[in-house]
């Protein structure tokens, strides 16, 4: 072996992750808590000034104790041998650092970069204004730095009828913060031009809308229940949609979360109907076909009836309706967006892989693995993300061990390859302070920060 080129050992193994959300920092710390794996050193890099993704930028921000997760996270960031590297975009060395350049300075490479996108509907009129991705909705209320900050304000408040498509959780999210008032999202961290929007907004009727019905929707009931127990929303559901075909009977039968969310629906058809504000109409059966409006917007939402057969497939039944809209939200599922050099499944829009072996057209490529979204798809809640570390970790430990990792350069630090303005660990803790202080400010815990270069400045290194 010669001087400059290092085979690693467990012990002086030096890894890049690529994505600081909870897969991430999982890998991170499953790779820290392996046998002899004390003095390695992890590098966790992002795009973003901050570290935490989506549970900062994707969790709803009136879901305060699953935020706290960001507090675990953080303590992951105390422990040596870990560093956070914010705004370092990784790319093929287009616009950011070569993912190659990394590779050659790493012992291995982990990405973990997420599922940064929303899956298309594929209907006409999906493009008109007023369309719009819950993904961009969720960035602006949580405050991201890719999103402006009255970038739905004037729309929110021309609004008075909005159709949320798809029954997951995200879908619940976005019609909860729609249809809460100003009391009941004042302690959040949400940025005060967001709190602001959604006070002024002229939302009045909310339609959420699934393909299939009640028995068959993503969502959890926790999350579901939540919308019943709002200040000044009410929630109306057609007695047609809770009458369950066979194949849904079964379903509810079988699957206890089924049963619960069915529960929950078939008492709201039966409660009496309160006077509120607004008004979230939950529609099943109801599959959008196409978005009719003209140059200004979109105008309505053409939906056709479906019914689920006996053997549980969905079909149109060839009853339309036209429901007068202003706005619409599709919230259909997360994607993830392929990284230039890296092979991609873009029917699934995952980093293909073995265990979180990336896979080439040979077989596994030698040091680079994958976790997370970007790994199996944008599904499963934050802790599952951990079960996906472990098993990527592993991977990369035999790989190690069995020595198939490729040698790293040589022994310099491998930040040195990395330009631009970094945000380091110590940068991201005064970013974390200047949160608090503005959230103290307006007696709140926090307030999240979400211009860019306002975290850049705080968190830009100090000599
Ligand atoms: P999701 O759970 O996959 O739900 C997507 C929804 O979109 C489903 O109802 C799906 O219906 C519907 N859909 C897909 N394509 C459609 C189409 N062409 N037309 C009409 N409807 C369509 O996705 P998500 O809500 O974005 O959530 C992503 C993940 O994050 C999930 O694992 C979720 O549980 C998690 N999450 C959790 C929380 C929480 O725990 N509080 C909060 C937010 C997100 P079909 O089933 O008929 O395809």
């Amino acid at each position: 072996m010669t001087s400059a080129m290092r085979s690693a050992s467990r012990d002086d193994l030096r890894v890049a992750i690529i994505g600081a959300g909870p897969a991430g920092m999982y890998a991170a710390e499953a790779l820290l808590a392996s046998d002899h794996c004390q003095n390695a050193r992890v590098d966790v890099i992002d795009r973003l000034p901050t570290p935490f993704g989506l549970v900062r930028y994707g969790v709803a921000p009136d879901h305060v104790s699953i935020r706290s997760v960001r507090d675990t996270l953080d303590r992951i960031l105390d422990r040596p041998g870990i560093r956070f590297l914010g705004g370092v975009h990784v790319d093929d060395g287009t616009r950011g650092i070569p993912l190659d350049l990394l590779r050659a300075s790493y012992d291995a490479v982990v990405l973990t970069y997420g599922a940064s996108t929303d899956r298309s509907l594929a209907i006409p009129g999906e493009d008109l204004a007023g369309s719009i991705s819950a993904t961009e909705f969720v960035r602006w209320y949580t405050g991201h730095p890719d999103s402006r900050p009255d970038e739905f304000t004037s729309l929110l408040s021309r609004a008075s009828r909005i159709a949320v498509i798809g029954v997951g959780n995200v879908a619940v999210d976005v019609v909860r913060i729609l249809a809460k008032t100003r009391a009941e999202l004042e302690h959040t961290d949400m940025p005060e031009h967001v709190l602001a929007a959604l006070e002024e907004s002229a939302v009045r009727e909310i339609y959420l809308m699934g393909r299939r019905g009640p028995a068959e929707a993503a969502w959890t009931t926790k999350e579901l229940r939540e919308l019943g127990e709002l200040a000044d929303a009410s929630v109306r559901v057609d007695p047609r949609d809770i009458v369950l075909g066979p194949s849904s009977a079964a379903l509810v039968a079988d699957s206890k979360v089924a049963a619960r969310n069915t529960a929950v629906i078939d008492q709201w058809v039966n409660q009496e109907a309160a006077h509120c504000s607004r008004t979230i109409h939950v529609r099943f059966f109801t599959k959008p076909v196409r978005l009719e409006g003209g140059a200004h917007g979109v105008e309505s939402v053409v939906v056709e009836r479906t019914e689920i057969s006996e053997s549980g497939s969905v079909s149109g039944t060839g009853e339309f309706e036209t429901i007068p809209i202003d706005v619409v939200i599709r919230s259909v599922g997360y994607r993830g967006i392929e990284l230039p050099g890296v092979p991609f499944d873009v029917q699934r829009g995952v980093v293909p892989n073995d265990q979180g072996r990336v896979l080439g057209p040979n077989g596994p490529i030698r040091g680079l693995y994958t976790s997370g979204w970007i790994k199996r798809g944008p599904s499963g809640i934050i802790g599952t993300n951990k079960k996906d570390a472990v098993e990527t970790i592993k991977a990369l430990l035999e790989d190690l061990d069995a020595g198939h990792l490729p040698r790293r350069r040589d022994d310099s630090d491998p930040t040195s390859v990395i330009t631009g303005p970094v945000v380091d660990t110590q940068g991201w803790r005064r970013i974390d302070e200047a949160e608090k202080e503005l959230g103290a400010q307006r007696s709140r815990s926090r307030t999240t920060i979400h211009d860019r270069e306002a975290a850049l400045r705080v968190g830009a290194p100090r000599d």
